[in-house]
């Protein structure tokens, strides 16, 4: 029956699902609102659909006008729930004009989000069509969501638990090259100003340059961010970053600038906090102004927060994935921890991250995704559920 079951998963429906779902251009609107071209809703619809054709019971919630989380259902919430858990959107394609038409060539897909993450979405359909297909009947119950908004501020997984339905156990298809990955870090941003005195600037000494006071600070966070890297690393996820990344100042080439504002990126570790990275920025601050009075600053957010993944390795859904991946592939378990984060945290239940695809072309102009590895991660999915959720016997 589990030979049944793995030689039912169909290379060419994954491929074709794929192709379809990157014809539908799913684009993060980021800050603006969803506009003609950003087709969240409609991918949400076409992934919905599918899973009705399949006897999912669906449903769905607008997190905001066009942006919608639907989701699909089979068998009752009496015993245990697994969620299989995607996201609907994708980063833009600026730099990358042929993004949005699917090529198919060398077993590889390529196009804008081929493997973050229409791949693991297309994989949630084909095995919840092998299992409909084979009449096994399932013990739990079965949920396959497709969210909003992971790339920007995951609206759709923090309004997800109030009105979609919770499971007990997660897998969330994003790109691991197919390594299983029960954690990952947070991600915190921080915007900082510094103040000065504008003056003419044949005159610089009756101002104060606020540039040059960024300057400093930009200084300071090359050490912090060494500092960093000699903490005690987590296990799986390294260690903490840090990285000043958009910088805004001045006025005129003739001017003193009194003002100059930065945008800072921290990667944090499980047991870091928005709050806590918030008390080392102000102690670098407060730092610099003590040697400095005219250094004058504020520091406002966080202006991102999403939480880190610290799922134990002995969780049942990680050692089901875990057993299922050594079941496909014959090899031995291959754990890590996916460089970016996800909307796991904001689920509430224990979760773990496997997909096919690697973050290596993730977000890049040469984006793609191997059919080979859709198949395995498939095939794995498959014996998971049947692991969580019911045997083929039953
Ligand atoms: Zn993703």
């Amino acid at each position: 029956m589990t030979t049944d079951l793995l030689d039912g998963v169909d290379r060419d429906r994954l491929v074709a699902d794929l192709v379809a779902m990157i014809a539908i251009p799913s684009i993060n609107p980021f800050d603006s609102p969803p506009r003609p071209g950003f087709r969240e809703r409609e991918l949400g619809e076409f992934f919905a659909d599918r899973l009705a054709e399949m006897g999912m019971e669906v449903g769905s919630h607008s997190v905001v006008p066009g942006r919608p989380n639907v989701w699909g259902s089979l068998g009752g919430s009496d015993g245990r729930r697994l969620m299989l858990c995607g996201h609907l959107d994708t980063v833009g394609i600026e730099g990358y004009p042929d993004g949005l038409a699917a090529r198919v060539e060398s077993d590889r897909v390529y196009g804008r989000g081929a493997c973050d993450m229409k791949a693991g979405l297309a994989t949630f359909l084909e095995a919840v069509r092998v299992l409909a297909s084979s009449g096994i009947s399932l013990g739990g119950q079965l949920i396959v969501a497709a969210l909003a908004d992971e790339e920007h501020q995951m609206i759709g997984s923090k309004s997800y638990p109030e009105h979609g339905p919770m499971a007990d156990f997660g897998i969330l298809a994003e790109p691991t090259g197919l390594t299983v990955a029960p954690a990952h870090k947070g991600q915190v941003g921080y915007l900082v100003r510094t103040f000065g005195t504008a003056a003419h600037s044949s005159r610089p000494e009756e101002g104060v340059n606020a540039i040059r006071s960024m300057a400093r600070l930009i200084e300071a966070l090359g050490g912090y961010a060494k500092d960093l890297s000699r903490r005690d690393p987590h296990p799986l996820c390294g260690h903490g970053r840090s990285s000043p990344n958009v910088i805004r100042g001045g006025t005129i080439l003739s001017t003193i600038p009194d003002h100059c504002e930065l945008e800072l990126d921290r990667r944090t570790l499980p047991g870091e906090t928005a709050g806590s990275v918030r008390v080392e920025f102000e102690a670098l601050l407060e730092e610099l102004q003590e040697t400095d009075p005219r250094f004058r600053y504020d520091l406002e957010g966080p202006i991102l927060d999403l939480q880190p993944l610290d799922t134990p390795i002995d969780s049942a859904v990680v050692q089901s994935v875990l057993a299922a991946r050594r079941d496909v592939t014959g090899q031995s378990d291959v754990i890590g921890a996916l460089t970016g984060a996800t909307d796991a945290p904001n689920l509430g239940f224990p979760c773990v991250i496997f997909g096919p695809g690697s973050t290596t072309q993730a977000h890049t102009a040469h984006e793609f995704v191997e059919v080979d590895q859709m198949v395995v991660a498939t095939r794995v999915l498959v014996l998971t559920i049947v692991d969580m959720l019911g045997s083929p016997e039953a």
